[in-house]
């Protein structure tokens, strides 16, 4: 999964869950099956890190350290070490998030055809966000 979409997920989490820490932990183990089902990558990894290091700071300028920023953060993590082995700083075999390192079968992704996917992806992230906000936003 995309991890725009992943922050989307976790920050909805956060919305519905009154807790800093439940927001985390399930923000994170939903990592799992988001990366286990079929989706749509972006073409460009570099336009996915700085759509979600954008969206995880836009709910940070409007709901601060809420459970909503918590769950999102805590979503889109295990992707870091995804964008490291992309950018070629660890190997393969480094990896260690189960989706990631082969232990948990990751779903078919397929690249997604040009820009109207990737905007179409955001904006729905961003819809999604806005709507946590709304549920959960201010705690
Ligand atoms: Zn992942």
């Amino acid at each position: 999964m995309c991890s725009v979409t992943h922050v989307a997920a976790g920050a909805l989490i956060g919305g519905l869950v009154d807790s800093h820490l439940y927001a985390f932990l399930i923000g994170f183990a939903s990592h799992i099956p988001l990366d286990a089902i079929p989706h749509i990558d972006f073409e460009d990894f570099r336009i996915d890190a700085v759509m979600s290091v954008a969206l995880l700071g836009a709910i940070f300028a409007f709901s601060g350290f809420s459970p909503v920023f918590v769950g999102a953060l805590g979503a889109v993590v295990p992707d870091f070490e995804n964008l490291l082995w992309k950018t070629g700083i660890i190997s393969e075999k480094s990896k260690i998030f189960p989706t990631h390192s082969g232990l948990i079968k990751h779903g078919k992704a397929r690249v997604g055809s040009g820009p109207a996917t990737e905007i179409l992806l955001s904006a729905f992230s961003v819809a999604m966000v806005v709507l946590a906000m709304m549920i959960g936003g201010g705690h």
